[in-house]
């Protein structure tokens, strides 16, 4: 279907890219195919042209919009300051109201992801018969989508039990709020406990509001910038009740979006306000000095590696704060590695709706964490987590642990 001109892009944002291509040496899928369409700078030129009318909004432009990961290594790199994440997400909004998807990707998109991941209770209903059918074995018995998408799943998920309010342990220093997160809280909802024990062992009082909601992520990053200012809208509610030092949060594609409910909602200073207090679990341990207090004399024999998490690395900018964690727990075995801020596939829910390429980055994250020759492997975000996890063990590497970074620091503390 072709779509009338719309202006759908921020016209001064739009011609910030200069055509430099010093972008193109960290997008993931260029490195992958070579195709200039599937590049930052190709794709911003697709983008421009759709808005001024030159170019339809066919499959083939839909597609090389659709291959983008949406992990802005791109926005990192960029020397002009291009805002690539808010032109995907715009362009996004305008290719979901414009263009007929197939009814496959329909369903992915309008149900899976928009209907079932951002509401726990009915996530947890449709996980129910794909862990059944994985604890039988039966997976050979389906194709091979649904037997890549049932190999992601956890072997083993907890759901978090977690307190309106955790008091901190030792002197108190303060008060934070706690976004539980969606999938995070179904399937590592030991991951969020470890988080608050943290926290309270910082000497902060955790409140998690029970009214809290999804953060709008996967709304934004799919087209559905209505529904991410409707979720937004519902934690600054469930998070404006009392004064908070911060609010944390433990799941890096979810950070970013909060970061940008200021963007998200613009005009409105109760989100910007918001958006200033959100903080990576990483980010506010390493500001309260928690790597000197806690972990002084540790050195864990284990060789450890870190996975930058786009969404924490390129859309936060956070690089160093994980790895002060993570070093000072494991010392001179910690190794970096190889490409370790190119994207492991997961990028949200795209290891579903482009299975193809995300299973070509997360053969090349593989083979980069096996070159580090770690036993373990720490990051900071869910669908990493699982994407890296399930290619691993697929490369016959069950031996080498993926672990979220509170349940790593929880670890060494014991
Ligand atoms: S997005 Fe930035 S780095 Fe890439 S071509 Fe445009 S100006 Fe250059
Ligand atoms: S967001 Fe990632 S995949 Fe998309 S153009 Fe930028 S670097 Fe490439």
């Amino acid at each position: 279907m072709t779509a009338a001109p719309e202006q759908f892009l921020d016209e001064k944002k739009s011609l910030a890219c200069i055509h430099c291509g010093l972008c193109l040496g960290s997008c993931p899928t260029y490195l992958e195919t070579g195709n200039e369409n599937d590049s930052p700078r190709g794709r911003i030129y697709l983008m421009r042209a759709v808005q001024d009318g030159r170019t339809p909004l066919s499959d083939t432009t839909v597609r090389h919009l659709d291959l983008c990961l949406g992990c802005r290594a791109c926005e990192a790199a960029c020397p002009s300051g291009v805002h690539y994440g808010e032109l995907l997400e715009a362009t996004r909004d305008h290719v979901e109201h414009h263009h007929e998807r197939s009814p496959f990707q329909n369903f992915l998109r309008h149900v899976v992801i928009e209907q079932v991941f951002p509401h726990p209770e009915r996530m947890k209903l449709a996980l129910f018969p794909a862990r059944l059918l994985r604890r039988a074995g039966a997976e050979h018995l389906f194709p091979k989508f649904i037997r890549d998408s049932l190999a992601l799943l956890p072997s083993e998920m907890t759901e978090g039990v977690l307190p309106e309010v955790s008091p901190a342990i030792g002197p108190r220093r303060g008060r934070v709020g706690f976004v539980r997160g969606c999938v995070m809280n179904v399937m590592f909802g030991r991951t969020n406990e470890n988080s608050i024990h943290l926290l309270n062992r910082a000497g902060y009082d955790v409140v998690t509001p029970r009214d809290q909601g999804c953060c709008g992520a996967l709304h934004a990053h799919g087209g559905n910038l209505a529904a991410a200012r409707e979720a937004a809208r519902v934690n600054l509610t469930a998070f404006g009740r009392e004064p908070l030092d911060a609010i944390i949060i433990n799941a890096a594609g979810c950070g970013s979006t909060l970061k940008e409910y200021g963007h998200l909602l613009a005009g409105d200073a109760n989100a910007a306000a918001f958006s200033t207090k959100v903080k990576d679990l990483s980010e506010f341990l390493v500001s309260a000095g928690f790597q000197n207090s806690q972990f002084a004399i540790r050195n864990s024999q284990i060789k450890v590696s870190f996975h930058d998490a786009c969404h924490l690395a390129h859309a936060q900018r956070i690089t160093q704060p994980p790895r002060v964690l993570v070093k000072a727990v494991a010392g001179a075995n910690y190794v970096e590695m190889p490409e370790s801020d190119v994207c492991c596939g997961s990028a949200g829910s795209y290891n579903l709706t482009e299975p193809e390429m995300a299973e070509r980055l997360q053969t090349r994250k593989v083979a980069n964490i096996l070159k580090t020759g770690a036993n373990c492997i720490v990051t900071t975000n869910p669908g990493c987590l699982l994407q890296m996890r399930a290619g691993l063990d697929r490369a016959g590497a069950p031996h080498v642990e993926t672990l979220h970074i509170a349940d790593y620091l929880a670890r060494a503390l014991g």
